[in-house]
């Protein structure tokens, strides 16, 4: 279901295909957010609009809020939210680890009290399957713990063989869960046109998961360990979790060696433009980040010479589009001048332009990154890119 098309010969850099049940994903990918079942402020029509192929749901938030009987009744996550394309649940893990209060993690799984009303609750990887089984996803992840960063190399090593242990148990459930599967109706997807039989993808992808904190020996382990059970596609975990970006690079470059070439891989939660470009270069097929919307909420648009903040007084008079020639709403219609000062009086309007446009520049430079891997040029885009891209900390805030 991975279709390799391209490889650089100057980097890592690949070109490929993922074909799901509702869809195909050119790779490089980006993957917007959609915590609450939702990317903020923005439809599934509008997505289609922007050419999203895919989108991410956070199945710890949706497990918590509606809660999976709700989202069950409607039919899966697909139905209840009117998005008719592929989707990515996450398993959970990491906002347990993050959000919730009170947990406990034990061999068997986690308990916690949810960061909502304080509801006791318990994921085990089993439980995870099902939950995601029920949402519906295309691609499910294991569940996996996701080691804090500092920590000592004795965690990161416990932490990653019960990560192991965990994905071994995660894969047997998900297996059962495939007569669920199974019976999902036949939908309408595109495969037949790039050689799948619309059939041959009925069931729910699962992606293992590479943890091992910030240790080169630990990562090799984990990722051997991993691939070893033997999933469709491998996630680098525990990367963006507050670590120097050469901690980050790092995590990545000890892990990509050991994964197979014809599976595609997956840095959770990742990244700035330029770290989404040097993990390309390392490899990397998959992204998904909050940064577009989350930024977008407090005026920050990202342009491909650096971030802006809108709210600044020098735009206040400026005429011109947040940048020339992108195709997004926000550009084709309006002015910086105007969405400043949507911004400044807080109208939802603003961010919702923002939102917009900042998914559309992360969509278009997946879509350059794609088209130069093809021209063989990828190294060439990477660093223009990266030297003329300037991160203005104050932005990212
Ligand atoms: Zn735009």
């Amino acid at each position: 279901m991975f279709e390799l098309i391209t490889s650089n010969l100057s980097s890592r850099a690949r070109r490929g295909r993922l074909a799901t049940t509702h869809g195909v994903i050119d790779t490089p990918a980006f993957i917007p957010v959609g915590t609450q079942g939702s990317v903020k402020a923005v439809s599934p029509r509008e997505l289609r609009e922007l050419k999203a192929q895919i989108i991410l749901g956070n199945t710890y938030h949706l497990f918590v809020r509606p809660g999976i009987n709700v989202i069950k009744h409607f039919g899966g996550l697909h139905r209840f939210m009117n998005w008719d394309g592929p989707i990515l649940t996450d398993s959970g893990g990491y906002q347990v680890f993050s959000l919730a209060k009170l947990r406990r993690i034990t061999e068997e799984g986690v308990h916690f009290q949810n960061h909502v009303d304080g509801t006791p609750a318990f994921i085990s990887p089993e439980i995870a399957m099902e939950i995601q089984a029920a949402l519906g996803s295309d691609i499910v992840m294991v569940l996996d713990e996701c080691a804090p960063y500092p920590c000592e190399h004795e965690y990161a090593a416990r932490s990653a063989e019960m990560t192991t242990r965990w994905a071994k148990r995660s894969k047997a459930a998900n297996a059962q869960c495939s007569t669920l599967n199974a019976q999902r109706s036949t939908e309408k997807t595109e495969l037949s046109a790039i050689g799948y039989p619309p059939s041959a993808i009925k069931r729910q992808l699962l992606f293992g998961i590479v943890q091992g904190a910030t240790f080169d020996d630990l990562r090799k382990q984990s990722a051997q360990k991993i691939v070893e059970i033997g999933f469709d596609g491998y996630a680098i975990g525990g990367v963006s979790v507050g670590e120097p970006e050469e901690e980050m690079m790092g995590a990545v470059e000890a892990s990509e060696p050991f994964l197979p070439n014809d599976k595609p891989r997956y840095a959770m939660g990742l990244g700035t433009p330029p770290q989404m470009l040097e993990m390309i270069a390392r490899g990397i097929d998959m992204f998904d980040c909050v940064l577009p919307t989350r930024l977008a909420r407090n005026g920050t648009a990202f342009t491909s010479t650096g971030t802006l903040n809108l709210k600044n007084a020098q735009f206040a008079l400026d005429k011109g589009p947040i940048e020339q020639d992108c195709a997004c709403p926000a550009c084709r219609e309006f002015t910086r001048g105007y969405i400043r000062h949507l911004i400044k009086a807080e109208e939802i309007l603003g961010l919702r332009l923002i939102t917009l446009h900042n998914l559309q520049f992360y969509l278009d430079l997946m879509k350059q990154a794609r088209a130069e891997i093809e021209a063989g040029t990828f190294d060439e885009f990477r660093k223009n890119l990266i030297s003329n891209y300037k991160t203005r900390e104050v932005d990212l805030a």
